[in-house]
């Protein structure tokens, strides 16, 4: 899938399970604490396509999120693809074919989804909300950078960059520092979940079983089968993925948030006088 499906897609699920959350066990958060879970679990959904470095996206074109945060950022993807085709190479079985590249490798794996949530978690555990902030500053640039591919590409690195500040301070001056974060952690893996499923929607899949070997490979590509496969690009991604993504996000804050706003404008005694008169 493309970025902006990427993007909308951890959006989606992060903002159904703080809908979820809400009704079905009676843990209800703030505006505030969604947004920035919103923001991670989107920023999330984005992580795994790091490890496709400059040279990569030369070749294929196009905005990827390699770019967000301009020449660190790349260099940081090519960082994680080098990374990334060293723990291919070094755990790669007789059947898996020789890369020279680390594109859909560990990025695109259960236990790197596992590993960041962990990371994210200790991080916000330990420093509170000053890693709060960062990972929010980071994971907004990642989320702009996919949900407005055309803009952002067009506006360049340093604007991305800015908006990303501007999310960052806004969290900085309104989130309660008195406590910690422990959800954080889980919305970044959950993004980092849900853009191994994109992938593996599309021809192409991902490894979701590394590192269990399967018939001497460890890195087999496993994905719908190929009729069943969504092309990237194609209407049923743009026009029915993220008409669907963006549906779930819109009902699942209205589920989370209007009845307050009905309460807020006395609605709600009007609808059950209405209820009453029936
Ligand atoms: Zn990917």
């Amino acid at each position: 899938m493309m970025g902006p499906s990427h993007a909308l897609s951890g959006a989606a699920a992060w903002l159904a399970g703080c809908w979820a959350l809400d009704h079905l066990a009676g843990y209800g958060q703030s505006p505030l604490a969604v947004a920035v879970g919103t923001t991670m679990c989107a920023g999330g959904a984005l992580l795994p396509d790091l490890d496709l470095s400059g040279r990569v996206t030369r070749n294929q074109g196009g905005a990827t999120v390699a770019r967000t945060f301009g020449v660190f950022s790349l260099f940081v993807a090519e960082v994680v693809e080098k990374v990334s085709l060293g723990v291919y190479t070094a755990t790669r079985l007789r059947r898996d074919p020789r890369r020279d590249n680390g594109h859909r490798t560990f990025t695109h794996t259960l236990p790197f989804a596992a590993l960041v949530g962990w990371g994210t978690t200790e991080l916000c555990v330990r420093f509170g909300k000053w890693a709060v902030v960062a990972i929010v500053f980071f994971t907004a640039g990642l989320a702009l950078r996919g949900l407005f591919d055309e803009w952002a590409e067009r506006a360049g690195w340093l604007i991305v960059t800015a908006a990303a500040g501007v999310m960052a301070w806004f969290t900085w001056l309104h989130l309660p520092g008195d406590r910690g974060y422990p959800l954080l952690g889980v919305a970044v893996g959950v993004g980092c979940v849900v853009h191994l499923l994109g992938d593996m929607i599309t021809k192409n899949g991902v490894p979701i079983l590394w590192p269990i070997p399967l018939g001497r490979r460890m890195w087999r590509m496993i994905g719908v089968p190929n009729a069943m496969a969504v092309k990237v690009g194609g209407p049923g991604e743009v026009i029915v993925l993220r008409t669907l993504f963006t549906l779930v996000s819109v009902l699942a804050v209205a589920g989370m948030f209007a009845p307050h706003l009905w309460h807020r404008f006395d609605l709600d005694t009007w609808a059950d006088n209405a209820h009453w008169e029936r």
